[in-house]
């Protein structure tokens, strides 16, 4: 399984290797690159062990949010530009890269002018190149002090292929850039992958973010256990169903754009908010300026924000202000 794996993501597939995440496709991989016996002649232990490298620890919803909210939701947006199809989709070729430009030059400014409209704050999680490109997105994110800037690779490169030495490096070159941008450093962390390496969670916790977002064992936000042990860190679960990219963008078999309907998209997503509401937990979508930013699905995510605004006790948040609050309310 391990030189299948690795011939894959290394590209000698590429239709597969695009239109599959690697990450899809290394479900099944294990921490051993060497051992290529297939998952079921695993013993029990060996399948538990592996299972329980990464879990969901603690539901940490607390008991209230701020302002007598009763739900909290917080908007990110991946600023992921040209990176996404050079380091993910390994697709540099013009057209694939105007997309990404797209999320910069029009979709950006149609994103900012919506949360300015509605007041809210918002989480942009930037890979390190998308600044160095499109540089002039940084002020406009900060012209409310309440946006956060968290962090999202160097150029969206696929940690899932990266060495130990590789993936930690890499991350030290992209802090570089981010904080020579932001001014600051960010406190939260979300993979390229949405996934982790045998190796991420250590290189999280050394360079000292305050929460994650790449898993999905929960709607709510819990305590990320790693080899059975409490890594401090807070997960803020994410959701492909709360994704606009696969919901937009990708059409299986091909790799055109999805031709959806944003009516789809509204029922989805409103329909799990009314269930964060319900259940008074969190509510995050994220979404990518070049996917969102497009004019019929920017009046779809109006129409949500204005739904969303008309009940009682929602609290829109950044991702930090979530994690804050749910770590000062764990403490207690
Ligand atoms: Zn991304």
């Amino acid at each position: 399984m391990g030189k299948t794996r690795s011939l894959i993501c290394r590209g000698l597939i590429p239709l597969l290797a695009w239109v599959i995440p690697c990450h899809f496709i290394m479900a099944h991989g294990h921490g051993d690159p060497a051992d290529e016996r297939a998952i079921w002649e695993w013993s029990p232990e060996e399948i538990k062990k592996e299972v329980t490298r990464v879990r969901a620890g603690r539901d940490l919803t607390p008991e209230s949010w701020p302002d007598d909210g009763r739900v909290a939701v917080s908007l990110s947006f991946d600023v992921d530009t040209e990176p996404v199809w050079m380091g993910f989709q390994e697709q540099s070729s013009p057209s694939y890269m105007s997309r990404g430009e797209y999320g910069a030059r029009a979709g950006m400014p149609r994103v900012m002018a919506l949360l300015k409209k509605h007041d809210i704050p918002a989480t942009f999680f930037i890979p390190a190149m998308s600044m160095e490109l499109h540089p002039q997105i940084i002020p406009m994110i900060k012209k409310n002090p309440r946006n956060e800037f968290g962090f999202h690779s160097y150029v969206h490169e696929n940690p899932m292929r990266l060495l130990p030495s590789q993936e930690r490096s890499v991350y030290l070159k992209a802090m570089k850039i981010f904080e020579k941008h932001v001014g600051k450093k960010p406190v939260g962390f979300r993979s390229a992958a949405w996934d982790l390496t045998e190796s991420t969670i250590e290189i999280v916790k050394e360079m000292g973010f305050l929460y994650e977002s790449s898993m999905m064992a929960d709607d709510r936000p819990y305590a990320l256990i790693s080899k059975g042990v409490d890594t401090g860190l807070i997960e803020l679960p994410v959701e492909w169903i709360l994704d606009d990219w696969p919901l937009f963008q990708i059409s299986w078999p091909s790799s055109h754009v999805a031709l959806r309907n944003a009516e789809d998209v509204y029922s989805i997503w409103k329909d799990e908010f009314d269930g964060a509401y319900d259940e008074g937990t969190i509510y995050i979508l994220t979404m990518h300026p070049q996917v969102i930013g497009h004019r019929y699905r920017i009046a779809m995510l109006d129409r949500l924000i204005t739904y969303m605004k008309s009940k009682p006790g929602v609290w829109f948040a950044t991702h930090e202000e979530i994690a804050r609050h749910v770590k000062a309310a764990s403490e207690k």
